[in-house]
């Protein structure tokens, strides 16, 4: 995988896939191995600066202020080195990553994961993201969004899937080379 035109020292990276799916875990765990790298967990930052601009009470989410969200994540992305951690793939520009890494998660393993993870979590909402994975809408985005040479697809069923996710992303980030 080569990187696009960028003279970025350390890659930018961003993980996608559906809630649930292991995007903080896997981000946590690579800048545990890759300490030069810095994890922005979108939807921590969007609570944390209020970067929306209301609750959508029918989609249980905020409504987000994108470009808010742009302007406050532009500056530290031109240095390089960020591993930006969101559900969705085509609220970026394509020019901001070297690697789109699309976790991918069986269904009823995802339908339990949510489960246990949040009490306030709706039945609809549950069944809407599980839908979403069958569907594989965050897929189709990253491929939309991004260049195919540099859309990866990993399976993040089992805590041995996610070690391997985590090795395979620590070695694209040793062996990134900044364009010349
Ligand atoms: P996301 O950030 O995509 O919503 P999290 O990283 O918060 O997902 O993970 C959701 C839950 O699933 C956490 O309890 C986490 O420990 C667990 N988990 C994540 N990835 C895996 C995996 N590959 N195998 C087993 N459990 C996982
Ligand atoms: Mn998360």
């Amino acid at each position: 995988m080569s990187s696009p035109s960028s003279s970025r020292k350390l890659p930018n990276i961003l993980i996608v896939g559906t809630p649930g799916t292991g995007k903080s875990t896997t981000a946590q765990y690579v800048v545990q191995g890759a300490p030069s790298m810095r994890h922005v967990e979108v939807g921590a930052l969007v609570r944390e600066k209020q970067l929306h601009t209301g609750w959508d009470a029918e989609y249980e989410c905020h409504v987000l202020d994108e470009d808010r969200i742009l302007d406050e994540l532009e500056e530290g992305m031109e240095a390089g080195g960020v591993i930006v951690d969101f559900h969705g793939a085509d609220l970026f520009p394509e020019r901001w990553f070297d690697l789109v890494v699309v976790l991918r998660t069986d269904n009823s393993v995802l339908y339990s994961r949510l489960q246990s993870r949040r009490a306030n979590y709706s039945q609809k909402k549950l069944t809407e993201n599980v839908e979403a994975e069958i569907m594989q809408v965050i897929l189709d985005e990253a491929r939309e969004s991004y260049a195919e040479e540099i859309v990866l697809e990993l399976s993040s069923d089992t805590l041995e899937a996610l070690e391997a996710n985590v090795q395979r992303i620590l070695q694209f980030i040793a062996a990134f080379k900044p364009a010349a």
